[in-house]
């Protein structure tokens, strides 16, 4: 199988869960992140590495390896009998004859995402649109000419920087093929925003959003419980029920705070400067948003992270990437909250235990 690891192509750290789970192929189009300065991240799952661009030639070379990769894993397909099926037995013949590319990331990532159907890619890293437009433009067009398979193309993008593209320049990157961006929001309350220096205010949230959905994306937007820590929690809640009925995003996605050790919000944590909220205060957090939300969106606690239990010991929420949709579900997500508040804090998963164990 020379023909496969001959080729390969750079694939960064992170992707959303939900890109995992349907197997996007992962094209690298800028390295870390430019920011770098999100007191509870400080780039950490980027390594803190410095951020860089990437030229469109060195991206397209990396479009033709998964290219070269994806017909080697075809022709093998045929070979064997299966007319370009990619299942269990290709994937066990092309070991045989090659067992390193057991340790080939960039073969397990185009024979993943063949086998789960070859419609979607993920743009890494952290902020894709810093990309100045027509080369964004340039790569996702030769990937939708190389992969006509191609349904959906994502990225993670900062709602500073697309707040700062015009709405002609999202108008052609979702006309070019980007179709869904996942956009840290984290909170709705300027106070919070500032504290853990996201750099970018609730105004700026709500125009970044509304113009990404005017101008047709799906808009993913994470949210952050917690991340007022003790005193602000009930304006984190409100406010950023505000902002996320403002923006209605396609998805509304929760990841508890969790603060990286050596991260700045972990040090003030340890100095007493931050309270992490307790499980229980975290609930009754999630309650006053919910309650406050308008939206028609899909609530998803698709992450382990989101370790509230329920009375027979498992998860309290689905962690399902289409999670509860609103507002047709939300009594039953409030109705879940109560349970988990009839549940003793010791039996939820508490990020102060998360974050002793990591010491
Ligand atoms: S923008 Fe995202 S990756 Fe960058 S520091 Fe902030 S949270 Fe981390």
């Amino acid at each position: 199988m020379k023909n496969i690891s001959a080729h390969s192509f750079e694939i960064g750290a992170i992707r959303p869960p939900s890109e995992g789970a349907s197997s996007s192929l992962l094209i690298r189009v800028t390295r870390n992140c430019p920011w770098n300065q999100c007191k509870f991240c400080y780039g950490r799952p980027y390594n803190h590495e410095k951020f860089e661009l990437r030229t469109v030639e060195e991206i397209k070379k990396d479009i033709q390896a998964a290219e070269a990769i994806s017909e080697e894993i075809k022709r093998v397909s045929w070979q064997l009998g299966y007319a370009g099926q990619i299942n269990h037995m290709v994937g066990t013949a092309i070991l045989q004859g090659d067992p390193d590319l057991r340790e080939s990331h960039s073969f397990l990532t185009v024979f993943n995402w063949l086998s789960s159907g070859g419609s979607t890619v993920f743009l890494q890293d952290a902020d894709s649109l810093i990309m100045k437009t027509p080369d964004l433009i340039e790569v996702i067009t030769c990937l939708k000419e190389t992969f006509p398979s191609l349904e959906r193309i994502t990225s993670y993008a900062r709602a500073k920087t697309i707040y700062r593209k015009t709405v002609e320049e999202l108008k052609s990157l979702r006309k070019a093929g980007l179709s869904r961006l996942h956009v840290g929001l984290e909170s709705g309350d300027d106070e919070v925003l500032k504290h853990v220096n996201k750099g970018v205010t609730a105004e700026q949230h709500i125009i970044a959003g509304k113009k990404a959905k005017e101008t047709g994306f799906e808009y993913s937007a994470y949210v952050m419980p917690g991340l007022g820590g003790r005193s602000r929690s009930e304006q984190h809640a409100k406010n950023t029920a505000r902002v996320l009925n403002e923006i209605n995003p396609d998805y509304i996605r929760s990841r508890p705070l969790i603060p990286g050790v050596g991260t700045p919000l972990f040090d003030e944590y340890e100095g007493g400067d931050f309270q992490l909220s307790s499980p229980h205060e975290r609930l009754r957090e999630l309650k006053t948003m919910i309650e406050a939300l308008t939206v028609t969106s899909h609530f998803c606690f698709d992450h382990m992270m989101n370790g509230w239990r329920n009375e027979s010991g498992s998860f309290l929420f689905t962690q399902d990437y289409e999670g509860y949709k609103l507002p047709e579900e939300k009594g039953k997500i409030l109705e879940l909250i109560e349970e988990g508040l009839r549940v003793k804090e010791s039996k939820h998963i508490d990020a102060k235990d998360l974050v002793a164990m990591a010491l």
